[in-house]
């Protein structure tokens, strides 16, 4: 990834390298994470996600450690290519590491599902505008459908957009939008 980040970095030359899922599925058994997680601890990986088991926890502690020496060593090579660029990891399991650790921050709370409360976006945000202080915090919020089966193609009304954006806005958060499946249809006459 360190090779990645540098090529992006001298063909583009991007302000930063936003990464979505970058921090894997639960338990990896490749033979990195296999090697590595048996040197740290002496153990074998957890077979499952079982919080009541002792390896498993000594394995989701070695995980947050590791993930964030990752994204130290992706975001020092980017900076060597350009100082003002960030590596800016998609989601962080621990927030009050990432208000310490990050000099921006995207929070993914898309938009509601269920029965979530509508002032949610707005809790998502004070919770980390309580750990970054008053360093950028940019609120991603999705125009499709967020339920189980989530809908990217979809558009929802827009009482449910403004009072999921005004409200992330209202406590800190600056508001971006996505919006997937938008190419079909600027390609739909388009021939290269
Ligand atoms: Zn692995």
């Amino acid at each position: 990834m360190t090779q990645v980040n540098q090529e992006i970095m001298e063909k583009f030359q991007p302000e930063g390298i936003f990464s979505n899922r970058w921090h894997g599925h639960d338990i990896c058994y490749c033979e990195h994470c296999t090697r590595n997680f048996k040197t740290a601890t002496g153990l074998e990986l957890p077979k499952a996600a079982d919080k009541l088991d002792p390896t498993y926890r000594k394995w989701a502690d070695w995980r947050m450690k590791r993930l964030r020496e990752v994204w130290s060593v992706w975001d020092a090579g980017i900076r060597k290519q350009k100082p003002t660029a960030r590596f800016i990891p998609n989601g962080f399991p621990d927030k009050v590491m990432t208000g310490k650790e990050a000099d921006l921050f995207f929070a993914d709370q898309q938009a509601r599902r269920g029965l979530m409360a509508p002032w949610s976006n707005g809790k998502g945000a004070k919770e980390l505008r309580s750990t970054l202080g008053m360093k950028p915090l940019i609120g991603i919020f999705s125009v499709g459908i967020e339920e189980e089966f989530r809908w990217k193609d979809s558009v929802q009304s827009d009482a449910e957009i403004r009072i999921w954006v005004a409200e992330g806005t209202a406590n800190g958060m600056r508001p971006c939008f996505v919006k997937f499946g938008v190419t079909s249809t600027i390609n739909a006459g388009w021939k290269p």
